[in-house]
């Protein structure tokens, strides 16, 4: 049996472990990361000095969940593949059952310890459905993240730097788990359940940590044209588009990575206004973005207003040929692909495809919580039912649904003092006639298209994609073993 104390192989100060199974923990005085076993403490190396996020969890921070209180025992830094990274939460239930929360978009998870036989990763794919003991999830994200820092106690022991793989799986209802494949041994399965902040009752250990209840407006400066630039999702947003320049600029490392060649454009909902409407919330406009598609040669372009409340996350209000939609996050497994390519199903009620193509980001300003670049392109998808429509954006490595309703301009002019709204512009007749006439023969022609190339293929996919995508890209789950 392994010490709970003992002194740091690397500097002498002592160490102690919280925890009575816990193979690793970071000696907080020389930043080693220090594993215990039968013969000892041994040093993996150093974690990288990487700063927490303030607006995030800490070792010592407690919380009660579902009744359950917890303590926050270590937290980790996680890189992305794609450049950015990302902080996951180790804690312990007081019944002693370890589980790790996250959090992605303004979203939370909370998944512990699972005993279920997890599939093989070779093969996995986004969309797939993963049966995972008496539930039904889809692959939502099959990537890695390199384990660049931590702080606290860890239920892993691997070198900072070493890269494991993960996959995350979206189950109904808000269900949620992800897989660690780790190196070597067996996969650990963590399964829970998305959940909002205040499910959570955190309170912070204090002595200047305030934790994610304390997210204040700050403000960052332009690196192209220096302005100073409110940041309305602190902790959430990864790059910023400067409303002065125009600048696209990573909010991390404070690089500009683009130049667009307009900027003070003046939005019909600037960026910053809060409005109080739809689900309750007290929404901030952050973003704005311009996409476009092309359907025959033809361009078609579209606006899309990124709002974001801390408790609720993310939505997105759209704006296409004057018809306004309010747009939430579905869950993959909450969607029936039975019936592609023709149609999906979500609880119960059929929606046809109406159309799908590469959908390119013309023009942004603000705030995203995603690596958003002009250029960036997805496939793209809408079935329809009436007025609702659900999309599926994808990309190479994952898949994103979501959901939408039409919503009246006078709902949101009222709710974000404004005035002079979009006016319909294709058929008004028809709330969601986004591309009228056109869009029927395309839509035809794609259907035709698409059960001769999908007739054998599988489905479960919303097409084939490139890179990039607004979905869980810099998040993702991480569970250790
Ligand atoms: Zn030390
Ligand atoms: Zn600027």
């Amino acid at each position: 049996m392994a010490n709970a104390s003992g002194a740091c192989p690397s500097c002498g100060a002592r160490i102690d472990f919280k925890l009575g199974d816990t193979p690793a923990v970071v000696c907080a005085h020389c930043r080693h990361f220090v594993v215990r076993s039968d013969r000892g403490f041994e040093s993996l190396g150093r974690v990288a000095d990487v700063v927490f996020s303030d607006v995030g969890l800490a070792p010592g921070d407690r919380g009660t969940f579902r009744e359950r209180p917890f303590e926050v025992v270590g937290r980790i830094v996680l890189q992305h593949p794609a450049g950015g990274t990302w902080e996951e939460y180790f804690v312990r239930f007081e019944d002693g059952v370890p589980a790790w929360i996250a959090e992605a978009q303004g979203r939370w998870t909370v998944a512990q310890r699972a005993p279920v036989a997890p599939p093989a990763i070779a093969g996995l794919r986004v969309s797939q459905p993963v049966r995972l003991g008496d539930e039904e999830y889809v692959v939502v994200e099959v990537s890695s993240g390199t384990f660049l820092s931590a702080e606290g106690e860890v239920p892993f022991a691997v070198k900072p730097g070493a890269a494991r793989a993960f996959a995350d799986l979206s189950g109904p209802n808000g269900a949620w788990a992800t897989i660690d494949y780790g190196e070597g041994g067996e996969p650990q399965v963590y399964a829970g359940v998305e959940v909002g902040l205040e499910d959570l009752a955190i309170r912070p250990r204090g002595g200047g940590h305030e934790g994610p209840q304390a997210v204040r407006v700050k403000e960052i400066q332009c690196p192209n044209c220096g302005a100073s630039l409110p940041l309305l999702a602190p902790g959430q947003s990864e790059h910023v588009a400067c409303r002065y320049c125009g600048a696209v600029s990573e909010v991390q490392t404070r690089k500009v990575l683009q130049q667009q060649g307009q900027a003070r454009e003046s939005l019909w909902l600037p960026l910053g206004r809060k409005g109080r409407a739809f689900e309750g919330a007290a929404w901030t406009v952050i973003g704005y973005m311009r996409r476009s598609t092309s359907i025959e040669g033809e361009r078609f372009s579209w606006e899309e207003y990124l709002l974001y409340d801390a408790s609720h996350g993310f939505r997105w209000l759209v704006i296409d040929e004057g018809v306004l939609r309010f747009t939430s996050n579905l869950g993959a497994a909450d969607v029936d692909t039975g019936g592609l390519p023709r149609s999906v199903a979500v609880a119960g009620a059929t929606y046809r495809m109406r159309n799908e193509g590469a959908a390119v980001v013309d023009f942004v300003l603000g705030e995203f919580y995603w690596k958003v670049q002009v250029g960036e392109t997805v496939q793209a998808a809408d079935y329809e039912r009436g007025g609702q429509i659900v999309s599926c954006e994808r990309s190479a490595t994952e898949v994103t649904w979501s959901q939408s309703h039409v919503v009246t301009r006078a709902a949101v002019e009222a709710a974000f003092e404004v005035t002079g709204g979009p006016e319909p512009t294709g058929d008004a007749t028809e709330p969601v006639g986004r591309r009228s006439a056109a869009a029927v023969l395309f839509a035809i022609g794609f259907l035709v298209l698409f059960l001769i190339i999908f007739a054998t293929a599988a489905s479960g996919s919303c097409g084939s994609g490139t890179a990039g995508g607004r979905g869980y890209g810099g998040s993702g789950g991480f569970g250790g073993k």
